[in-house]
């Protein structure tokens, strides 16, 4: 299947980016009986900054797409271990409307298997083709300029999801702007080889520290790639205003450092990079009358432990059900988003905010990490693991408190 085919001049659905959410789109957009083409900057097996998780709700994805078997020989995660503050919990997958597995698949792999999918679907697969800009025709997106090392061409295109990922080109020429006083992530990760071949968990480490010994916001990670290969990682949260004033690289070097015996690591850090997680909806502007923002671009992340392969995915395929109930998605699409994310976003970046604050980490952190059960509510919480489905009574309350948050934002996310 390839993905290499040249772009056409005119097409129904062009979609920007093909990362999970892209492809993704590309995938249920060709199947709805969409003509589309896929376009991405980069040639493919591509590289992205990334931890490498799949979470159940990624899980949930890949099974809609009919991707399950693409994962067999890949790791089946049962759950999270969480360690910190003198203690470690395992804490199974809570399950519920969501699968109670996950997985760890390199991007190369995962994203590649994800664009071949949307070419078997049906989509036109170009990689190597960079959007430059948009040409307008009145307020809606008559075609889009592309470029592939010296050729410079234009697509025509009746509507396009834009799903360039976390700097959103594409979105900002279409007035995409990130609001940074709303708590987001930095990370850096990198690749390990270990003498344990064989974990079912993926390790958060929730206890950071800086060099003299502070707390640091944020969490360490170690997930199992398969053979004893591991994705090493360190992440924190910061705002405009609270900046995490960290060396993340050198904070993931101490990382490595301490992890060196429990995890006994038979190499050193290769192919170390790190990135921004633009979370919790912060952004206006996701959509016009004729695109609609996905994926990163959209900062459908969650604040909370940074995933967002899933949120990715799932973006892409409602975005593709709204194609086929509206020609304007200007609001249509914002209101979509909140209705799906908006509560849980909302009340997860406040407590992502509270997390930037070192003083609060010295409390809460030690008091969560002492009860098991708690730490199973947080797992539940914090990773989103409630779906409008879910009624239990930890899902009502999480419901409530999201509700209640976002009647008291001064900015909701979407807007
Ligand atoms: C260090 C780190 C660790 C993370 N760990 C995890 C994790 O373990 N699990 C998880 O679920 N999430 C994780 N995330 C988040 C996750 O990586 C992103 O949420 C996810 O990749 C979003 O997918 P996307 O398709 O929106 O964007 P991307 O995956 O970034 O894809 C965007 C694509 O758009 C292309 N593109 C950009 N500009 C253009 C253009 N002008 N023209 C054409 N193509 C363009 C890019 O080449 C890219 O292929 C992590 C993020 C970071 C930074």
């Amino acid at each position: 299947m390839t993905l290499h085919a040249a772009p056409p001049d005119r097409t129904d659905v062009l979609v920007v980016g093909a990362g999970p959410a892209g492809s993704a789109a590309a995938a249920w957009a060709a199947r709805a009986g969409h003509e589309v083409t896929l376009l991405d900057a980069k040639a493919f097996p591509r590289d992205k900054t990334c931890g490498d998780g799949l979470t159940p709700r990624a899980i949930a994805e890949m099974q809609r797409l009919g991707l399950l078997d693409f994962l067999e020989d890949r790791p089946e995660i049962v759950g999270l271990r969480a360690a910190g503050y003198g203690r470690t919990w395992h804490l199974p997958w809570p399950g519920g409307s969501l699968p109670a597995v996950g997985s760890v698949v390199p991007r190369e792999e995962l994203d590649t298997r994800l664009a071949e999918h949307a070419a078997e679907s049906g989509a036109r697969v170009a990689t190597g083709w960079r959007a430059l800009d948009v040409g307008f025709d009145g307020d809606r997106i008559g075609s889009v300029q592309i470029a592939h090392k010296d050729t410079v061409r234009t697509v025509e295109c009746r509507r396009v999801i834009v799903a360039d990922g976390v700097k959103s080109p594409i979105g900002a020429r279409l007035g995409r702007v990130w609001h940074r006083d709303t708590a987001f992530g930095v990370a850096a990760r990198a690749y390990v080889k270990s003498e344990v071949m064989h974990d079912q968990w993926i390790t958060a480490h929730l206890e950071l520290r800086t060099a003299d010994n502070n707390p640091q916001s944020g969490y360490g990670w170690l997930f199992p790639i398969g053979g004893g290969e591991y994705n090493i990682g360190v992440g924190a949260m910061q705002t405009a205003k609270r900046p995490a004033s960290v060396n993340l690289r050198r904070l993931l070097q101490r990382y490595y450092d301490q992890r060196m015996a429990g995890f006994r690591f038979t190499s050193s850090m290769v192919r170390v990079r790190s990135a921004m997680l633009p979370m919790g909806g912060a952004v206006s502007n996701v959509a016009g009358p004729n695109w609609m923002l996905i994926g990163d671009a959209a900062a459908c992340v969650n604040p909370l432990n940074g995933e967002g392969i899933d949120y990715g995915m799932e973006t892409g395929r409602v975005a593709v059900e709204l194609l086929a109930e509206t020609d304007d998605y200007r609001s249509a699409w914002p209101a979509l988003l909140q209705q799906r994310y908006g509560t849980a976003f909302s009340g997860a970046r406040r407590l992502a905010e509270l997390l930037t604050h070192p003083d609060f980490l010295r409390v809460a952190g030690p008091l969560g990490m002492r009860s098991r059960r708690l730490m199973g509510v947080a797992l539940r919480v914090m990773g989103n693991f409630i779906t409008p489905e879910d009624n239990d009574a930890l899902a009502r309350l999480a419901h409530l408190l999201g509700s209640r948050s976002w009647r008291s934002d001064t900015r909701v996310p979407f807007s």
